[in-house]
């Protein structure tokens, strides 16, 4: 268990564009003659999403739990990595206070479809739609037409112990059974209780691997 109430993580990703594939960014399908060549959706976004929650709670990146030499993860679902991530922090007792995004990228315009993005990146994340910010840039004097970069940093705080803990303290001199058995498998669940996150399980279902 790590024992500080919070935790920055950074996350960067980077992948060319390609023609005749679909562009998925922040898990939004984009309309765009090319989409990110990758081992999975090439979802640049959620990658670098996932390798920042990671990097919060030193669990490792997205290499570590999904190697690209694995055939398992070809044209996968981004989604699936991002719910590790989020389950990951979980099982360490945080949750997301807030995100910051920054794409990088000469075509298409992000801020046209940042709100639509930033919706659905909320959603994934199961965050309030205040709490997650996406920027668009471009690559001026990059030289980095072809290429889609984003960084992303987000910020984690622990989930907080329930009341009944110090409930439970106090009525340490008169315990009543039943209230304490209560007070207790709350106690017990909460690092695991990852409906605190709001997340749905992941979805390791071979359907979704597209
Ligand atoms: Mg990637």
């Amino acid at each position: 268990m790590i024992a500080m109430s919070m935790r920055i993580g950074l996350g960067f990703d980077s992948h060319a564009f390609k023609a005749g594939v679909p562009l998925v960014i922040g898990g939004l399908h984009i309309d765009h003659p090319e989409g990110l060549a990758g081992h999975s959706d090439g979802d640049l976004l959620l990658h670098a999403i996932t390798d920042a929650l990671l990097g919060a709670v030193s669990a490792g990146d997205i290499g570590t739990f999904f190697p690209p030499t694995d055939p398992k993860w070809k044209g996968a679902d981004s989604t699936v990595f991002l719910n590790t991530a989020l389950e990951e922090i979980a099982l360490v007792g945080f949750k997301i206070v807030n995100i910051d995004c920054v794409l990088i990228m000469h075509r298409p315009k992000i801020v046209p479809i940042a709100a639509e993005m930033r919706e659905r990146v909320a959603d994934l994340l199961h965050l309030d739609i205040n709490n997650v910010s996406i920027k668009g840039k471009t690559p001026e004097g990059l030289s980095q037409d072809g290429t889609a970069v984003a960084h992303v940093v987000v910020l984690l705080e622990s989930i907080k112990l329930p009341d009944e803990h110090k409930k439970l303290s106090a009525q340490a001199d008169a315990p009543n059974e039943a209230e304490i058995d209560a007070a207790l498998t709350t106690i017990a669940s909460e690092p695991h209780d990852l409906s605190r996150l709001g997340r749905k399980l992941p979805t390791f279902d071979t359907d979704d691997l597209t």
